[in-house]
């Protein structure tokens, strides 16, 4: 019989509401003993690793979290489902699928209704999360998250509705596979994946999103010796407006790399303009642009990719390469 470790983190599917709908963290998790609808199918050991909002998660949590599961392979267990705040939980999800071998599957699924709201998503979520960390086909394709009856690839996934269950969506090429029953079926993987082994954290690494009639003031704002890295969400197809570019540049003179996406929902960053801020010359000036991932995903590549110690060139392939 497969052993599954539920590593619960807290999070929505972790709450409960009050008679005025206030939802908040509860002492006593309502999943507790859904286990016993595994009887005599899953060995189900359940394990309380945080009881965080995931507005409350950090790197240094993921960093723990990715111990913690590192662990449980060496332990044995087969597969392991983390249930999370969906907030943040794309994030946990990737910096997992970043940092962890892919030896065993692994499963990030929370809830977008708390435990005691009508129609309550978090039971049946962990229920197919469970049942994709048990199956043989979840081997060999990087950190999921199942949520809906959908299963998605951490790296692209994105929670893109504030309310609604069917919030996570991959808005490139949909979910790679659905949940039916105690069946995970998969009908697209991943090409590849760069593993990276991190032991600690380079910090900080900026996040700023691009805006009409944008000037220097927020890059001149981290422009500090102590900033380690900067994501832009550009516009479009990775353009920017040009009185940000005299900061730009001075970030860059200051040996801060700088990783470029684009604010739109959907699509890839390319160097396709050849105009003042335009992606062709913000190539030039030497920033990375960065294909298929959101911002706060790029971030923690970016994050990750210096906390592996890459630097200058190498540092450019992790974070440029659209299959890792
Ligand atoms: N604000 C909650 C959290 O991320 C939302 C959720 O879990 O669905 O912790």
């Amino acid at each position: 019989m497969k052993k599954i470790l539920v590593l619960h983190t807290g999070g929505t599917i972790a709450m409960s509401a009050d008679e005025d709908g206030a939802v908040a963290p509860t002492d006593q998790n309502p999943m507790a003993g859904f286990e016993k609808l595994f009887d005599n199918q899953l060995m189900i050991e359940s394990e309380t690793f945080a009881n965080l909002p995931s507005p409350h998660i950090t790197p240094a949590v993921m960093l723990d979290l990715k111990n913690r599961i590192q662990q449980a392979e060496e332990d044995g267990i087969d597969g392991v489902v983390v249930t999370h705040g969906t907030d943040t939980l794309e994030e946990t999800a990737y910096f997992l699928d970043l940092t962890l071998p892919n030896n065993i599957p692994v499963v990030v699924t929370g809830a977008m209704r708390s435990s005691n709201e009508i129609g309550a998503d978090g039971l049946h979520n962990l229920i197919s999360a469970v049942w994709t960390a048990a199956s043989d086909d979840a081997h060999d394709k990087g950190v999921l998250v199942v949520m809906n009856d959908e299963i998605h690839t951490a790296r692209y996934v994105t929670k893109t509705h504030t309310t609604n269950v069917a919030t996570f969506r991959t808005p490139t090429f949909g979910p790679i596979g659905l949940v039916s029953k105690h069946n995970a079926n998969f009908f697209q993987e991943l090409i590849r994946s760069e593993i990276c082994d991190i032991k600690t954290l380079v910090e900080p690494v900026y996040l700023l999103k691009a805006y009409a009639g944008m000037d220097g003031t927020l890059f001149n704002a981290i422009d500090q010796p102590n900033t380690k890295g900067l994501v832009i969400e550009a516009l479009g197809a990775g353009n920017l407006p040009p009185a940000t570019l005299p900061a730009v540049q001075s970030l860059l003179n200051h040996n801060i790399p700088i990783v470029l996406v684009s604010r739109c929902f959907n699509g890839i960053a390319e160097d396709v303009y050849d105009y003042q801020g335009g992606g062709v010359k913000l190539k030039q000036m030497g920033i990375t642009f960065c294909q298929g991932l959101n911002g706060p995903k790029a971030r923690l590549k970016l994050q990750v990719g210096l906390s592996a110690g890459k630097t200058g060139a190498a540092l450019k392939e992790f974070v440029s390469n659209a299959t890792s």
